[in-house]
C-alpha cells in the first residue's frame, strides 16, 4: 500500500518505521526536516508538504501534537485534503478532540475521502516494538480496509465505534492514567518520607489493590534513575484538558479530572511544558524533601 506519514516525533518515528518494515511504500513529512532521516535510511521518501504526502498516498497517517496542528495539516492550502485522491483515506493517530476529528470527517467524506481516528496508547517502547494498543473510530468497511495496516503498528487494534470514538476512548484512558500518575507520584513521596524503602513500596504495591501501569513501569523507571518516558508534560496537560472538556460537553460532573488538569497546567505553566512527564515525580519528591533511597533529607 502507498502510505503517507505526517508528524515524525517520539511516537510518529517508530510507528512510521514499522509501517515501512511491514513492506509499504512510505512518504513522510514533518516541520522538522531532520526528523525524517531515520525513515529515509529505511527507504522512505521525503515530501515537501502534507499535500505532497497525500498526493503520493492511498492513505495518510498523522501523529501530531493536538487539535490545532491536525486542523492545520489537514485543511491548510498545502494540507492533506488538498492532495488526496477520491477514495483515498486519512487516519489521524494523534490524541485529538473527538469533535475536531468528526468535523474533519464530515468535510472529508463530502469530498470522497475516508476519515478515521486511531489514537494509540503504550508509549515509545511499545511504539518501537509494534505492540501499541490502537483505538479505532471508523465504519465497519473502513475498519476492515485498514486493520491490517494498523496491525503493523499495534498488536491490539480495537474498533470502538464510529469516527471520534477512538479519541473518546483515548481521552478516557489518558485521564485515568494521569489521575493515577499524580496519585502514584504523591504516594511514592509519602511512603518514602514516612520511612518505607521506595523500591520495596513499589514492589509490594505491585501485588496490592493500588497497582497500575504507572506503578509497574513509570515509578520503577524513576527509581532506576531514568529521566523520561518519552512524553512531554504539555501533551499530558492537553490530553487531560480534552478529557475534561469532553466531560463538560457530555454533562458529566467530573471532579477529579479537573483537579489533575489544574495540577498539570500549573506545572506546565511554571516552565515545564517541554519537560518529560517524569519531571513531575522529581518535583514532588524534591518538594517533599526526600531522596529516592527513602532517607529523609529534611
Ligand atoms: P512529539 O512532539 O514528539 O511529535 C510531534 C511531531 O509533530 C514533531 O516531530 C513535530 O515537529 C511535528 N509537527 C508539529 N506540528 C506539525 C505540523 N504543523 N506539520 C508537520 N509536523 C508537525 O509528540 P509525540 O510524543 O510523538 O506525540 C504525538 C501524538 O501522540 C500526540 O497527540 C500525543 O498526545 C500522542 N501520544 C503520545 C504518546 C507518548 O508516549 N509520547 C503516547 C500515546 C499518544
Amino acid at each position: 500500500m502507498k502510505v503517507g506519514f505526517i508528524g515524525l516525533g517520539n511516537m510518529g518515528n517508530p510507528m512510521a518505521s514499522n509501517v515501512r518494515r511491514a513492506g509499504h511504500d512510505l512518504s513522510v513529512y514533518d516541520l522538522r526536516r531532520q526528523a525524517a532521516s531515520p525513515l529515509e535510511d529505511l527507504g522512505a521518501a521525503w515530501a515537501d508538504s502534507p499535500r505532497a504526502v497525500a498526493a503520493a498516498s492511498e492513505v495518510v497517517l498523522s501523529s501530531l501534537p493536538g487539535p490545532p496542528e491536525v486542523e492545520a495539516v489537514v485543511l491548510g492550502d498545502d494540507g492533506v485534503f488538498a492532495g488526496l485522491a477520491e477514495g483515498a483515506a486519512y487516519i489521524d493517530m494523534s490524541t485529538n478532540s473527538p469533535a475536531v476529528i468528526r468535523k474533519l470527517a464530515e468535510v472529508g467524506n463530502a469530498r470522497g475521502f475516508q476519515v478515521l481516528d486511531a489514537p494509540v496508547t503504550g508509549g515509545v517502547p511499545r511504539a518501537r516494538d509494534a505492540s501499541l494498543t490502537v483505538f479505532v473510530g471508523a465504519t465497519q468497511d473502513e475498519f476492515a480496509r485498514f486493520q491490517p495496516l494498523l496491525s503493523a503498528i499495534g498488536s491490539n487494534v480495537f474498533h470502538m465505534g464510529e469516527v471520534g470514538c477512538g479519541n473518546v476512548t483515548k481521552l478516557v484512558n489518558n485521564m485515568m492514567a494521569f489521575v493515577n500518575f499524580m496519585g502514584a507520584a504523591e504516594g511514592l513521596a509519602i511512603g518514602a518520607k514516612a520511612g518505607v524503602d521506595p523500591q520495596l513500596l513499589v514492589d509490594a504495591i505491585k501485588t496490592g489493590s493500588g497497582n497500575s501501569t504507572i506503578n509497574e513501569f513509570a515509578l520503577p523507571a524513576f527509581l532506576r534513575g531514568e529521566t523520561g518516558l518519552g512524553f512531554a508534560t504539555a501533551l499530558a496537560t492537553k490530553d487531560v484538558h480534552l478529557a475534561v472538556e469532553l466531560a463538560k460537553e457530555c454533562g458529566v460532573p467530573a471532579e477529579v479530572g479537573p483537579l489533575v488538569e489544574q495540577a498539570l497546567t500549573h506545572f506546565r505553566d511554571a516552565g515545564h511544558g517541554g519537560d518529560d512527564i517524569m519531571a513531575i515525580v522529581h518535583d514532588i519528591v524534591q518538594r517533599s524533601g526526600v531522596d529516592v533511597s527513602g532517607k529523609k533529607s529534611s
